[in-house]
């Protein structure tokens, strides 16, 4: 069965503000598909966690980086910033001029801004939408806000953060990815997930390299019916790709959607 994984971060620890988990992003690659992953969507740390201008950019450069050593196996995302809005533009631009159509995961920058409901935030997310880009959020009280007052914005939360689940599920632009602690480990959760947005609307995401990916695959091949793991695995993600006019992703994946 086809894989992929619409949540990681893949080996950006170079940093110093992040430690290496394995030792190359060759390494960490290799344990993604020794699990049988066939591609991943990711960021870098750096840019995720950015309070400087200066990692902020090299971040979002590291990102372009990586992605152009795999450019089958990974999927870049772009991270954003209330506070460098210009910069913030210039590299959607870039991605924008590639075809490349993902934002995040964006964490909210809780050393400013607590919030994505926070003003600060709506320019992005209005240049976002503008530009039919998929927007990968990290879980809080801010991401429903974000994806009812931005209709046109398609959200992808990230995590079964217990909270929103409901009022998210309700939300007809908004998907779901059951990466993290929840998604891996948290009993039941899987289930309870699905019956509130059913599968057509969940993501295959484990927050790679900060989590192993077996429990995660074990978990959705037991708590999704055979019918329902090819998209939950690969083909919603795909399908979310083309359907916001995404370059070639993961070789020639999205051809036949
Ligand atoms: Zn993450």
């Amino acid at each position: 069965m086809l894989i992929l994984d619409a949540h990681t971060h893949f080996a950006c620890s170079r940093w110093e503000g992040h430690k290496w988990i394995h030792n190359s992003l060759e390494e960490a690659i290799s344990v993604q598909k020794n699990n049988g992953v066939s591609g991943c969507v990711f960021c870098s740390w750096r840019a995720v966690l950015a309070d400087t201008l200066e990692d902020f950019v090299a971040g979002n450069k590291e990102t372009l980086e990586i992605y152009d050593k795999y450019p089958e196996y990974l999927y870049p995302g772009l991270i954003l910033h209330p506070v460098f809005f210009k910069e913030s533009m210039y590299f959607m631009d870039m991605f924008r001029e590639r075809g490349l159509v993902w934002v995040g995961e964006m964490i909210p920058h809780k050393k400013i801004y607590q919030e994505f409901d926070d003003p600060a935030y709506e320019p992005l997310f209005k240049a976002c939408a503008d530009n039919n880009m998929i927007v990968q959020l990290h879980n809080s009280h801010g991401v429903p806000f974000v994806a009812e007052k931005f209709s046109t914005l398609q959200v992808v939360a990230s995590h079964l953060w217990q909270d929103v689940l409901e009022r998210e599920s309700k939300i007809p632009n908004l998907m779901i990815d059951f990466s993290g602690m929840r998604g891996g480990c948290v009993s039941n959760s899987l289930t309870q997930a699905r019956a509130l947005f059913g599968a057509q609307r969940m993501l295959y995401g484990t927050d790679f390299e900060g989590y192993d990916p077996l429990p995660f695959l074990v978990r959705a091949k037991r708590d999704f019916p055979e019918n329902e793991q090819g998209d939950i695995f690969a083909g919603n993600l795909l399908r979310l790709l083309k359907k916001h006019n995404s370059c070639p992703a993961f070789g020639n994946l999205l051809d036949d959607k």
